[in-house]
């Protein structure tokens, strides 16, 4: 498996600039990623156009940042380079939209490797694929480039039919500010296999189950809600930083001695093989595009299972426990306020 993958890590060094002299990018959408991909790339000189709807909310504040801004079809008409971050789930419909304006050379270019690896948009085979895919979420992609920072991305390429389709990506990273902090090659496949796995085996699936399960075995044996929060979810942010911050190592060295060796001696009794034998099952439903067809068709039928478990996690008693013991807690985060609030009210505003 492993020489499948490669680990190959390019900096600004390694980047060709030149790429895109003369190059119009064409970003679609205007959310998270896409404000910041045409922000920055705007700033680092790059012709920039940015398609969205007529009636988007976010034509607006588009135009106001100094954008042209164009339907998605006019933008890509006009463009060399087009930058697909509207929703995954949207993607597929957009597409349709500028599929007649791909001209010969062009690229087609992606911050997640969905569609494209489960075939749900079929580019023809005189435009180049690629994917740039910053390792974190719109907002610190655009506070990091205005800092004179950068934030890591992932680089991969489905399709080169230029011969140049590598040294074009890389140029973009590059204007989107990745190549500051290390734009990691990875390939369509990898990029979205791993993601898909990470979020659901582990970062957001397999965390949420953990809390909920151990809060409610608190719960269910007599103790209060208000330390079953505090200790199954209030203290998980506190670990989980000392991991970022330096691995295991760091977190072991941090907690009490006891809580070390009762955390080495019994996680591998909650994580169990039948934990591990349903990682790799969940696993192979990536693998297999099972979750991908479920996925679709759920979109298709307008998410009746979505909605329903959306809602059931919404009523989960810990929710309700957590609301009243955070404000307890609301001293905390002042000062990031208002960044973070301009970026909830934008991308809610679509
Ligand atoms: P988003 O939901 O924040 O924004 C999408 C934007 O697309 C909206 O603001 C709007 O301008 C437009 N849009 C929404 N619905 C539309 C519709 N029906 N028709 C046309 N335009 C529409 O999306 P995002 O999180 O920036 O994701 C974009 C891409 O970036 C995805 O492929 C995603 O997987 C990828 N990505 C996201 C992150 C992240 O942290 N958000 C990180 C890496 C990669
Ligand atoms: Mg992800």
């Amino acid at each position: 498996m492993t020489d499948e993958f490669t680990t190959e890590i390019y900096y600004e060094e390694d980047v060709d600039e030149s790429q895109l002299t003369n190059s119009t990018v064409a970003v679609l959408g205007y959310g998270s990623q896409g404000h910041a991909h045409a922000l920055n790339l705007h700033e680092s000189g790059v012709d920039v156009i940015v398609g969205l709807r007529e009636n988007s909310s976010s034509r607006e504040p588009a135009r106001a940042e100094g954008l042209e801004v164009a339907t998605a079809a006019e933008a890509a008409k006009q463009a060399d380079i087009v930058s697909v971050l509207v929703p995954d789930t949207v993607q597929p419909a957009v597409y349709e939209e500028i599929e007649p304006h791909l001209e010969e050379g062009d690229t087609l270019q992606f911050a997640h490797g969905f569609n494209i690896h489960y075939n749900q948009i079929q580019p023809p085979e005189h435009v180049d694929v690629t994917m740039i895919a910053p390792k974190s979420p719109g907002h610190l992609v655009r506070r990091n480039y205005e800092r004179g920072e950068g934030t890591p991305g992932l680089l991969a390429v489905y399709q080169d039919t230029t011969g140049d389709a590598k040294e074009r990506a890389l140029a973009y990273a590059k204007g989107i500010g990745c190549a500051r902090a290390g734009v990691v090659e990875t390939t369509f496949r990898e990029e979205t296999e791993t993601d898909l796995f990470g979020e659901q085996a582990v970062l957001c699936g397999g965390i949420a189950e953990l809390i909920k399960v151990g809060y409610e075995t608190l719960v269910d044996a007599g103790y209060s809600e208000e330390m079953a929060y505090f200790e199954c979810m209030n203290e998980m942010k506190l670990i989980v930083d000392l991991m970022y911050e330096g691995g295991l190592g760091a977190m072991w060295d941090s907690v009490s001695d006891t809580a070390e060796y009762g955390g080495l001696t019994r996680g591998d009794e909650i994580i169990d093989d039948t934990a591990r034998a349903n990682m790799e099952e969940v696993l192979e439903q990536v693998q297999n595009g099972e979750f991908a067809t479920e996925w679709v068709a759920e979109n298709q039928a307008n998410r009746p299972v979505y909605t329903q478990l959306n809602q059931a996690e919404k009523n989960h008693e810990i929710e309700e426990v957590g609301e009243r013991l955070r404000a307890l807690f609301a001293w905390e985060g002042e000062g990031e306020e208002t960044e973070d609030e301009d970026e909830k009210t934008r991308v809610q505003a679509d």
